[in-house]
């Protein structure tokens, strides 16, 4: 147990970690050129809140959450997802009396007693996006068309948009009849959860993971079918938009949200090769969630993006992450225990310089030294031994070249500061 991480958990290593980096920094760029500021908020909340905000009959609320007791007896949940945080902070912080619309982004980790497999895990982590306050169809192609272009900035090219309707509160209750009326003859055949959802939630039938109850769904009536004028009209405008961004889409009608605050466009993004996950972004408008959430109406829209995921695709697509690899640039080699010391104060204040620089801990041979120089694949290696600390000199080895110079110690930052720059 001591020397185990939790099942569904990661460690993300040395090597791997500088990917992260860069998928998150480039998220952070994206959404600063789209006009979206980062949001923190706390890794967890009153359950309460992801019951109204995610919904009871969702996999999340029904079986996935890490719920707990407090010490001061408060039921509290590590946060499944990124939205309805959000929400709760711009409420709580009336970010709704600014001017609207509000568009966040948050990237960080997310809980989910899901079942550990490839691209399922139990801490993952998302980048998100929500804009909160219109409802203009271009709104939603601007965060479809973030997230592609995300994706496209990374190096993946081939991205597919699955997109649909799903509604309003206009439309939804005859779109139940519809679906319940389809259903009715089948019920026997559905799976226990589904037989529920027939009662609590029909449209979640259709989200079913359940091979028997997909095949029933594939002809049941599309939410398209139902839908109402303004539906229609709304989804018409936010593929009109697409096509303007030149997104490739594709629509969709087996593609649900089945809550009654997600409205109007539903979309996935979908990869090939990374297995059964293929998901690796999901989103979509719900204009009742802000409302449902205890505050005044008001329209929102968002994705979630599957980080973990979105790498295993990265990596799949044989994207070129490396070089992104920061070596250091100097590594110090000392041969007498008397230029400890100045080694030492050398190595930071290189460091302090902002020139990356490594050096030897353990007083190891000249040879062990400069074997660990050509392991770093530093460009210069100084070397300090005791005639050079008399001479007030030190050796400088340019490793691309082997060739060896010796430079007067109140000399060598200015000379690896042009050194370096020869080299960039
Ligand atoms: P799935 O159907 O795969 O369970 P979901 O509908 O639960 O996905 P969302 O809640 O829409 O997923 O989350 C958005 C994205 O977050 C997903 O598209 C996926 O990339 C990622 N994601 C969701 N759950 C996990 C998980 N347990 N481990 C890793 N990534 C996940
Ligand atoms: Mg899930």
């Amino acid at each position: 147990m001591l020397t185990t991480r939790p099942r569904g958990t990661n460690d993300i290593l040395p090597g791997e970690v500088e990917k992260w980096q860069f998928i998150e920094n480039e998220a952070r760029k994206v959404s600063r050129d789209f006009g979206y500021q980062e949001i923190r908020t706390p890794i967890f909340e009153h359950t309460e809140l992801f019951l109204r905000g995610v919904g009871e009959t969702t996999d999340i609320v029904e079986k996935e959450m890490y719920s707990f007791f407090d010490r001061g007896k408060r039921n509290i949940t590590l946060r499944p997802e990124g939205t309805a945080s959000t929400v709760r902070a711009f409420l709580e912080n009336k970010l709704f009396a600014e001017p609207q619309p509000t568009k966040m982004y948050y990237i960080g980790p997310m809980f989910r007693y899901d079942r550990p497999q490839a691209g399922r895990y139990r801490q993952f982590h998302q980048y998100g996006v929500e804009v909160f306050g219109s409802h203009h169809p271009s709104v939603d192609a601007e965060v479809i068309g973030l997230a592609c272009t995300y994706l496209e900035k990374l190096g993946l090219s081939g991205i597919k948009v699955h997109i649909n309707t799903v509604g309003c509160p206009e439309c939804r209750p005859q779109h139940h009849v519809n679906l319940l009326k389809y259903f009715e003859d089948k019920k026997d055949k559905l799976c226990n959860t589904c037989q529920d959802r027939m009662a609590k939630n029909p449209l979640r039938i259709l989200d079913c993971k359940n091979s028997t109850c997909q095949e029933i769904s594939i002809s049941a009536p599309t939410t398209e079918s139902s839908a109402c004028s303004e539906c229609k009209g709304h989804f018409q405008q936010v593929l009109n938009y697409l096509e303007i961004l030149e997104v490739n889409y594709l629509v969709d009608p087996k593609l649900v949200r089945g809550l009654d605050y997600y409205t109007h466009t539903a979309f996935e993004i979908l990869v090939q090769g990374i297995g059964a996950q293929s998901a690796i972004c999901g989103g979509g408008r719900y204009n009742g969630l802000i409302e449902q959430c205890g505050g005044k109406p008001m329209p929102g829209i968002g994705f979630a993006m599957g980080l973990e995921r979105l790498l295993l695709t990265l990596n799949n697509e044989k994207v070129n992450l490396t070089g992104l690899l920061s070596n250091p640039e100097i590594y110090i080699a000392v041969t007498s225990p008397k230029a400890q010391e100045l080694s030492f104060r050398l190595a930071m204040e290189l460091r302090k310089k902002g020139i990356s620089t490594e050096k030897d801990y353990f007083e190891k041979s000249l040879k062990a030294q400069m074997k660990a120089a050509d392991r770093f694949d530093v460009k210069f290696t100084l070397i300090l031994g005791e005639e050079e600390l008399a001479n007030n000199k030190i050796i400088v080895k340019e490793m691309a070249t082997s060739e060896q110079k010796e430079i007067p110690i109140d000399d060598i930052l200015s000379y690896l500061e042009r050194g370096l720059l020869k080299n960039d």
